[in-house]
């Protein structure tokens, strides 16, 4: 039997998407495409319009302009665009007073009954809930919340799953088991989009990000391209820190100079070599015990593009 039409469009489309609450312009024409078997991260600080955007791709609030395509569908038609999508945005909606196993059971019969009883099972399996199956959700974990809003998901089979900062309230385990469980899906043909601000997490996951700053995407492409063109991170220990920092600010391929403990930490552009680095330290009498060199981080990228600040107690800016 011949796949649907809307089978062989790409899972996500979206073009010049826009969306305003009052004055404030939360999504500012937003392209994003994401291709067959993608993971596909969606990055950005606190309100840079990530849930935002997700919501208008569930059809869960109007856009204001641009156009989203689901499988060549738009989630605004009710009645067909969600085929093959599934997807909760922050947190799941489940029935806290029904058990997990009776809230899967229940999506199972909405979802026309096409799943049944072996279903329910193999997802409580999938995300490692059929021990507590039989508790009441009321009763559950954060994380055993977002798991099993995972299998709420997962009940229906989809092609392409939508998530938003899915590792919420997640400890390390439950992070790590997240990251098998998607790779798992992935390797299994399913396309997934994330939202996160777990960008060590992102990194092992996605092959492709876009990165989102106050309602734009300030970068989009393949992962392992866009860390390449980061540059490199350098790691120096030195005998003054602080005369080191004033010898290296005026550089020009110096970037992202900060303090980590008794370190400095800053990039510098792939064009750029650390001769110019080691004759400004001599210059200013600095002694270097170490100078060690790192590729950049997807972390790094982030905090460039939105000028986020980094987080408090991680890194600490060095005293001007
Ligand atoms: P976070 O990581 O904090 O969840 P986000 O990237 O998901 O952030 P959004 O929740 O999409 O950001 O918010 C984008 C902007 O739109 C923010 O300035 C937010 O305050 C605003 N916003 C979101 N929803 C509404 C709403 N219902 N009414 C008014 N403003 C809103």
């Amino acid at each position: 039997m011949a796949a649907p039409a809307f089978d062989e469009a790409k899972p996500v489309e979206v073009r010049g998407l826009v969306k305003r609450y009052g004055r404030l312009i939360a999504v500012d024409g937003v392209d994003l495409t994401v291709e067959r078997g993608d993971v596909y991260g969606f990055l950005g600080p606190n309100g840079a319009g990530k849930t935002t955007t997700l919501r208008m791709l569930l059809g869960l609030i109007r856009r204001d302009g641009g156009s989203i395509r689901l499988f060549g569908r738009d989630p605004a038609d009710p009645l067909h665009a969600l085929a093959g999508v599934a997807g909760f945005i922050e947190e799941p909606r489940l029935y806290p007073y029904l058990s997990g196993r009776a809230n899967l059971q229940l999506l199972a019969a909405l979802d026309r009954g096409r799943a049944g009883r072996a279903q329910v099972d193999e997802v409580l399996e999938l995300v490692e809930l059929r021990e507590r199956a039989g508790d009441r959700v009321s009763q559950y974990s954060q994380g055993m919340r977002q798991r099993l809003g995972l299998a709420s998901c997962l009940i229906r089979r989809p092609s392409l799953l939508l998530l938003d900062e899915p590792a919420n309230g997640v400890d390390p385990g439950g992070i790590r088991f997240l990251r098998a469980l998607l790779r798992r899906l992935s390797d299994e043909g399913m396309t997934i989009l994330l939202s996160s601000h777990l960008l060590a997490e992102v990194q092992e996951v996605c092959n492709r990000v876009a990165v989102i700053n106050n309602g734009r995407v300030v970068k989009e492409g393949a992962l392992a391209d866009l860390v390449a063109a980061g540059g490199h991170a350098y790691r120096l220990q030195a005998t003054n820190l602080p005369s080191a920092a004033d010898a290296l600010r005026p550089l020009e391929g110096v970037q992202e100079l900060r303090r980590e403990d008794d370190e400095l930490v800053f990039t510098l552009g792939s064009g750029d070599d650390t001769v110019e680095v080691t004759r400004a330290l001599a210059a200013a009498g600095v002694g270097i015990s170490a100078l060690v060199r790192e590729q950049a981080t997807l972390e790094d990228l982030f905090f460039r593009l939105t000028g986020a600040a980094a987080p408090a107690g991680d890194r600490e800016a060095v005293a001007a």
